[in-house]
């Protein structure tokens, strides 16, 4: 059994409101929500942040902007605004070792992020 949490959350071991999942990624309800709207977007398969990508993850990329798009206009906010983050190592705070992008909308956010 992997020790990775969203491995665990990617493989149904650990529960989590799974919104929508595509071939290669999966979108769950962010467990304490910053925003009316807070979807994390994960790779199914272990990659542990920005670093790991490479070209080889062209097409996983590619799933994670269409998603976050389909999502983003599911929610409302595809049009009065939203962000898409990742938090990359120490400095920027990520807490969780496999790389996430935060979907983000549904209130007015500052610029810049603290
Ligand atoms: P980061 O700080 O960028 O690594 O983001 C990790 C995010 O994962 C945080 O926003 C947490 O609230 C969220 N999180 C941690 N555990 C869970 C969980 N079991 N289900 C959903 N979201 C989680």
């Amino acid at each position: 059994m992997s020790a990775c949490l969203f491995c665990r959350i990617a493989a149904h071991e650990v529960p989590a409101q799974i919104i929508a999942e595509m071939p290669d990624v999966l979108a769950f309800k962010d467990v304490n929500p910053q925003a009316p709207t807070h979807v994390l977007i994960i790779p199914k398969r272990h990659l542990g942040g920005m670093p790991d990508l490479t070209d080889e993850h062209a097409g996983l990329l590619a799933q994670v902007m269409r998603l976050a798009n389909q999502l983003a206009q599911a929610a409302g906010i595809a049009t009065s605004g939203f962000r898409l983050v990742v938090n990359s190592g120490p400095d920027a705070g990520q807490s969780v070792a496999h790389v996430h992008w935060h979907l983000l909308g549904g209130r007015r956010m500052a610029w810049p992020p603290g």
